[in-house]
């Protein structure tokens, strides 16, 4: 998932930068307007945090610009103003959801990871296959070769990151943050529990095994047959 942040505040670029980062996000940074503007007219991003207050070219006529040019990539703002007018002028020209400073990161995070779940339901497969694993992900079941597998809510969480990217390696620290919310420091015990349980449904009875460790690094889901 690829995110640009519009910031002119270094602290706050660089924090958000570096937070987004480590969430497992690939994070542009524009610190001014007219480089947010241009970046985000021709870049290629799945979110937008757009802070309003540009001294060059502010955030409502980035968010004006991308809507009359139909780009649909969901906006955050991120407002330093508390008046209830500024959020609706926000929402008016075409912003998904703002954020009044100061805020916390989990905050953020959450609304970020919101805003994409809404513009994946639109813009993403919703059955996804590998070999012979499916996933309906709008009914929330998976099956592998025609036989229902019964998944719970985070091992159907967990299934889905991995099928999506499926031949890459996904570190703990990335399951955490996009499975359950945590942090790299939390406990990261349960995810080996989880995937201990999710390949007991998912691999014990088929060949070949999907879910694979990569020692030293994560986890990952791969038919091996190089796709
Ligand atoms: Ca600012």
């Amino acid at each position: 998932m690829k995110l640009l942040v519009v910031e002119d505040e270094p602290k706050t670029g660089a924090y958000l930068r570096q937070g987004l980062s480590e969430a497992g996000f690939n994070v542009d940074l524009a610190v001014n307007g007219l480089d947010g503007y241009h970046l985000a007219m021709t870049g290629d991003y799945d979110l937008i945090v757009l802070d309003v207050m540009l001294p060059d070219f502010d955030g409502w006529r980035i968010v004006r610009a991308l809507r009359d040019n139909a780009h649909e990539v969901p906006v955050l703002f991120l407002t330093a103003r508390g008046s209830v007018g500024d959020r609706v002028k926000g929402l008016e020209l075409g912003a998904d959801d703002y954020l009044t400073k100061p805020f916390a990161f989990t905050e953020l995070l959450a609304r970020v990871r919101t805003l994409l779940r809404r513009g994946r339901a639109v813009a993403s497969p919703e059955i996804l296959q590998v070999a012979d694993l499916t996933l309906d992900v709008p009914r929330q079941r998976a099956s592998r070769a025609g036989q229902r597998i019964h998944l719970s809510r985070k091992e159907f969480a967990l299934l889905e990151l991995l099928v999506r990217r499926h031949g890459e390696v996904l570190p703990r620290s990335l399951i955490a943050s996009q499975v359950w919310d945590m942090n790299f420091d939390s406990d990261t015990n349960v995810i080996d529990v989880a995937i201990r349980r999710l390949r007991a449904k998912v691999d014990d009875a088929f060949e070949p095994k999907l879910i694979r460790t990569v020692r030293g690094m994560g986890y990952t889901l791969d038919a091996g047959d190089g796709d």
